[in-house]
């Protein structure tokens, strides 16, 4: 067994406190990973604070983990120590389900296995990336640009693949009007990525307090929903439409905003259902769908293509004792737009 420093939380709002947990010592197809950065995602702190049903305490969150190969297994072939390594949200699937074949695993019909608060194929419960040294099979790793900064590239683990996916899928490109609701940390990556694939991006924020780095980043126009004229003027002007809110929000509004055979695409995960009007989806024909995250294959082609152009997340490094302190500041979208955690500081 490998023994490595983590930081973990006991019950949900209980807060964070340094942990020494056992990871299993190399298989065959192993890889021993030394962290670097640690991205926190929205998802660990719905997690972490029970907002999603039962979770196995204690918890160690965290799937957006960037590091270098620190050692291999005796059958590993698509990594060298010293390599540039990355894990998202998965760690393993049962890799003979029809989803598993198509490069899909996050949808394995037999359950993936998540980073964290997740039971292994070993039966072992597992635990995710803050903390300073991981192992996983080396088919669930991915490989990371030479290009970007390690802090930078952490979030692309999830926060990357979360707005690409859907963004290649729906067809963001050249010629199309892409909305991004919610400039956060998936929301600015969305911007971002929309933007470097040609797409015309609008940015629907609560406030215009963000604008400015709205357009930095790639939007053409910034428009807040508080402000009930941003749905008149923007009413059928938008192709594609992806929300990455964390709290619930009335569709009906953003469904109006949809040009003729448009879609809406769900990422974010608050804790309660919305509703939908059938008769409005039929009224310009539009689409209404969710994603999650994305599958091996398709996060290196992610990751490939933010290395290509030069994008990687606006980041805010922290250490491992103010875990507790970024989480609130999250929740209260005060983020600038994604904290990471330096890894040396879990020792
Ligand atoms: P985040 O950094 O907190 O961003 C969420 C954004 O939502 C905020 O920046 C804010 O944007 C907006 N927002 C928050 N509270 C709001 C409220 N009360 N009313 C209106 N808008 C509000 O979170 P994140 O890490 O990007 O994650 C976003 C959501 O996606 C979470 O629910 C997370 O669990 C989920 N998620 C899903 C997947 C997937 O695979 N589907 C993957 C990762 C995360 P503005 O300030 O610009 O309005
Ligand atoms: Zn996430
Ligand atoms: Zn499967």
């Amino acid at each position: 067994m490998i023994t490595v420093h983590a930081r973990a939380t006991d019950a949900a709002g209980a807060p964070f406190h340094p942990a020494s947990i056992e990871r299993r010592a190399l298989g065959p197809r192993d890889v021993l990973i030394d962290i670097a950065f640690a991205g926190i995602c929205h998802s660990d702190i719905h997690t972490a604070r029970g907002e999603w049903g039962a979770v196995r305490y204690p918890l160690v969150p965290g799937h957006e983990i960037a590091g270098t190969v620190a050692a291999i297994g005796t059958e590993v072939e698509s990594f060298a120590v010293g390599d540039r390594i990355g894990v998202g949200c998965f760690v393993d699937s049962c890799r003979r389900c029809v989803n598993c074949l198509a490069g899909e695993e996050q949808y394995c019909r037999n359950g993936a296995t998540f980073t964290y608060n997740s039971i292994g194929r070993d039966g072992q419960p597992t635990s995710g990336g803050y903390c300073d040294r991981f192992v996983v099979d080396e088919r669930y790793a991915l490989h990371l640009p030479e290009a970007l900064p390690l802090e930078a590239t952490a979030p692309l683990l999830c926060a990357g693949i979360t707005m690409y996916s859907p963004l290649r899928r729906w067809g963001a490109g050249a010629g199309r009007k892409v909305a991004i609701v919610g400039m956060g940390g998936l929301g600015h990556m969305g911007v971002k990525i929309a933007h470097a694939m040609g797409a015309e991006v609008t940015v629907l924020s609560h406030s215009l307090t963000k604008r400015q780095d709205g357009r930095r980043l790639g939007a053409s126009h910034y428009a807040a929903t508080s402000d009930p004229s941003t749905f008149e003027e923007l009413a059928h002007s938008q192709d594609l439409i992806v929300s990455t809110l964390s709290a619930h929000v009335e569709l009906e509004p953003y469904l109006g905003l949809l040009a003729l055979d448009g879609a809406y695409v769900n990422v974010g995960l608050p804790e309660v259902p919305v509703l939908v009007d059938t008769t409005s989806l039929g009224r310009s024909r539009v689409a209404v769908s969710g994603s999650m995250i994305g599958g091996i294959r398709e996060t290196q082609e992610m990751l490939d293509f933010c290395g290509a152009h030069g994008i990687g997340a606006e980041v805010e490094v922290i250490g491992a004792g103010d875990i507790d302190k970024a989480y609130d500041r999250v929740v209260a979208s005060d983020v600038r737009y994604r904290f990471v955690i330096d890894a040396s500081t879990f020792a």
